[in-house]
């Protein structure tokens, strides 16, 4: 096969750091190549895509429900939005303006890094303002707890190898703070593996990236409870409509998730660790997450 990038002059890569959008995010599986190169000639109706879309989702994650949209940056500014307008299509098509609506969402000081552009930019993109809580290295219950008032509409947590892996609260114990005081937790797991841990940990909606380890098209995936993840879906007609997915995303992302049901993801990892030199393993004390060698960072110095 020739290679299209020395065709149109692009220089080849050989990645051996990650996910990173600046090199063109992950090698799409063949499932979901195929999937979206059938798709793409043809009209279909594109809310039954997303039904089909939203099974699938919730087998993989253990959510009650989910939807495709254009990222997983996406996916927090809808998340944030649907906290903030419930199914209000009046509000929703206001926002940004957030005027009599719940718009502040609280975020601990450690997580709000950069994955490319600002963790807290999703957040305002939505006409919230983020509450920073606690200092970078340090954050505890009581800062939550102090946080949360008649105004707070959602709280983000943060689950990535940029955020301060010490000193900061776990999500178990967010979750549990926040749903004390009716506050819906939106966990940002862009480049995780696990599809299922943080919703157990008491996540109402968890956000992923299709083109990171999953290996679908560009895509974002939300998935949680029922209500939060349909009003978050009902801002595609509002300001999700600049954030819109493809039919060929779609699909291609469901194509993704059934392969990753049958992928063998413990020859992978051996595969993939057996190529790199050793290297001191980093199991985030927090989330019990492993994220050692694919960082799925999109960080790029200047
Ligand atoms: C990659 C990443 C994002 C952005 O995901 P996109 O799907 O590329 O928008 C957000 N948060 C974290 C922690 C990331 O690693």
């Amino acid at each position: 096969m020739t290679d299209i990038r020395a065709s149109r002059g692009l220089r080849p890569v050989i990645n051996v750091s990650g996910t990173m959008t600046a090199l063109g995010a992950s090698i799409v599986v063949p499932e979901a190549v195929a999937a979206m190169t059938a798709i793409l000639p043809q009209f279909v109706e594109i809310n039954d895509l997303h039904k089909l879309a939203s099974p699938v989702i919730a087998r993989l994650t253990g959510g009650e429900a989910g939807f495709v949209t254009a990222s997983c940056s996406a996916g927090i500014t809808l998340a944030v939005a649907a906290a903030m307008t419930g199914n209000d299509l009046a509000a929703i098509e206001r926002l940004p303006d957030a005027t009599g609506l719940k718009d502040e969402v609280i975020i601990q000081t450690g997580h709000v890094v950069s994955y490319g552009a600002p963790v807290d930019q999703g957040i305002r993109l939505a006409g919230a303002k983020a509450v920073l809580i606690g200092q970078a290295t340090s954050c505890y219950p009581y800062h939550l707890d102090g946080a949360i008032n008649e105004r707070t509409a959602a709280a983000v947590f943060v689950v990535s190898h940029h955020t301060v892996q010490y000193g900061l609260i776990a999500l178990k114990q967010f979750a549990e703070v926040c749903h004390a005081r009716g506050v819906p937790v939106i966990v940002d797991a862009a480049s995780e593996y696990d599809f299922k841990i943080f919703l157990e940990q008491g996540a109402d909606i968890a956000l992923y990236s299709s083109h990171k380890f999953l290996g679908g098209p560009t895509g974002g995936i939300v998935a949680g409870k029922k209500q939060l993840v349909r009003d978050a879906f009902l801002q595609n007609r509002g300001i999700g409509r600049g954030m819109k997915i493809g039919k060929e995303s779609i699909l291609g992302t469901i194509a993704a998730l059934e392969a990753w049901e049958k992928r063998d993801h413990i020859g992978t990892r051996e595969r993939e660790t057996g190529l790199s030199p050793p290297m001191e393993a980093d199991t985030d004390r927090q989330t019990g997450c492993h994220c050692r060698d694919r960082s799925g960072s999109d960080a790029q110095p200047p």
